[in-house]
């Protein structure tokens, strides 16, 4: 069986410029989702981030891609609009999405909702949060128990301005007292979008062995699939039509 051809990108700013951050995530949040998943055969991982040219997202890199997995928070807006339309008919053409966390503001996730907010409550006082798996069914939960608990979190509450999603695998629970739809599945297209709520930069989430089998699982789930090649328009009939 081929691999699965994934791209981890990275805005790339907090980890430069914050010690704190740069303490947990050296080489950057995305080389150590990299270095976590690079033990898994199944996958074939790159990475790209925000100022490398054309955000390393080129036409070349994008087609080499089967899933794309996307950590922003600072400079969304430093995203060119061409790069996010590119991504864009990408996914709707199949590859898979999985947008991180903070990802929820982003240009991309934002037009593929089809909302323009993705607003929602925010405390980064550092607490508890419990991922409760509403759907043990579901591949995304595959190997999992019934929660996760990650004994450090940025806090994000309903409401939650998305689309309902398409599946809702994960609702998390917080220790101030909010919840939050933490695992969206999303069709558009012939593409498969997750989102997926853990990864304050300031916490070593991406460190932590649940979320990293999560992110595995999202990864399995949200590759396409060879479909026949979709013809539209007006064609001739298969048959002779008698009219
Ligand atoms: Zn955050």
């Amino acid at each position: 069986m081929s691999k699965i051809k994934v791209t981890i990108w990275n805005e790339f700013r907090h980890e430069r410029h914050n010690e704190k951050v740069k303490g947990i995530y050296p080489e950057g949040i995305h080389m150590a989702i990299a270095g976590h998943l690079a033990g898994n055969e199944s996958f074939e991982i790159k990475t790209a981030v925000l100022d490398e040219p054309e955000h390393g997202l080129t036409e070349e890199t994008l087609n080499n891609t089967d899933v794309l997995i996307w950590w922003g928070h600072l400079a969304h807006g430093e995203v060119q609009d061409e790069i996010v339309e590119r991504v864009r008919a990408r996914v709707l053409d199949g590859m898979g999405l999985i947008v991180l966390h903070s990802g929820h503001a982003s240009k991309i996730f934002q037009k593929l909702m089809g909302t323009n907010t993705g607003i929602l409550k925010w405390r980064d006082d550092g607490e508890k949060e419990r991922i409760w798996v509403i759907e043990p069914g579901h591949p995304i939960a595959n190997g999992l128990g019934e929660y996760i608990e990650i004994p450090k979190e940025e806090m994000y509450g309903e409401r939650f301005e998305i689309p309902a999603p398409d599946e809702l695998v994960f609702i998390s629970w917080f220790e101030g007292g909010e919840v939050f739809r933490s695992g969206c599945c999303y069709k558009r297209g012939k593409g498969n979008i997750f989102y997926f709520r853990p990864g304050h930069e300031e916490f070593p989430v991406y460190h932590q062995p649940e979320i990293l089998h999560v992110i595995s699982n999202a990864i399995l789930w949200a590759a396409p699939v060879q479909g026949a090649k979709s013809s539209y328009g007006r064609v001739a009939p298969l048959e002779a039509v008698h009219s």
